[in-house]
């Protein structure tokens, strides 16, 4: 069987690794750049400085993949901590916002608790889309000022034309007495997610290439 691969992002390589793990040896790979990695490359200009172009948080819920990075990068690797934050309302607001909702003006905290106490019990899985499921999940406070500008500026469509089933495990839920317990310690929660540790390569960034094309 002859395969013809097109585009050399993580995709086009994870399937020409594989193949060739297979025992296959008619494939070609076609890359339009000059650099492997798409979106998932890294760029280091001339002071010396690297810049990853899109990826740069590595996890999965793979064994294969696990052992895969593994195996590329041995040692070569640093362990780091996700941290994330979120510029609005003229200050920096830990990621996620929902956890941390205790650095807004307090109308909008307000709001936020309000929108909370009011879903106490709703049933977010009964939702159509992303934005209903929002609204049932976080309430309308966290939906007006966070969830809707800021998903609407990722993915550049109304929340309501988003499906809401691909989303459990990138978006975190609120559990209202962590909220309530963040505000009272003035604690920064920082620590959510599958990926709040991830490995990183010591050198050349997420998309280091050992050669040129
Ligand atoms: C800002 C940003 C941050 C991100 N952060 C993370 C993160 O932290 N963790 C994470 O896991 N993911 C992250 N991602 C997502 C991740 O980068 C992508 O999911 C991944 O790169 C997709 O891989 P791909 O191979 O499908 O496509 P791409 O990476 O887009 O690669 C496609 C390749 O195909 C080539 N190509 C296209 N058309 C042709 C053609 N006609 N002929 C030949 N070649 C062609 C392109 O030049 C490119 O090299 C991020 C993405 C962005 C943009």
């Amino acid at each position: 069987m002859r395969i013809v691969i097109i585009g050399a992002g993580p995709v086009g390589l994870g399937a020409a690794y594989r193949l060739q793990e297979l025992g296959h040896r008619d494939w070609a790979l076609y890359e339009r750049g000059e650099k492997l990695g798409g979106l998932a490359s890294s760029h280091t200009d001339s002071a010396g400085f690297t810049y990853d172009i899109g990826g740069h948080v590595m996890f999965s819920h793979y064994k294969y993949f696990d052992a895969l990075v593994e195996k590329m990068l041995g040692a070569d690797h640093t362990r780091l901590l996700r941290e994330s934050w979120i510029w609005m309302r003229d200050r920096w607001i830990p990621y996620p916002l929902q956890n941390n909702i205790r650095h807004l003006p307090a109308a909008e905290l307000l709001e936020c608790l309000d929108g909370l106490v009011d879903v106490q019990g709703a049933d977010a899985s009964s939702a159509r889309d992303f934005g209903e499921w929002s609204e049932l999940q976080f309430g309308a406070g966290i939906t007006r000022h966070f969830m809707r500008p800021y998903n609407f500026k990722v993915w550049a469509h109304p929340l309501e034309m988003m499906s809401k089933d691909w989303i459990a495990e990138r978006v975190a839920v609120v559990d209202l007495k962590r909220v309530l317990a963040n505000i009272i310690n003035e604690r920064d929660d920082l620590s959510w997610g599958p990926n709040n540790m991830f490995k990183y390569p010591l050198h050349g960034g997420t998309g280091r290439q050992h050669r040129p094309l």
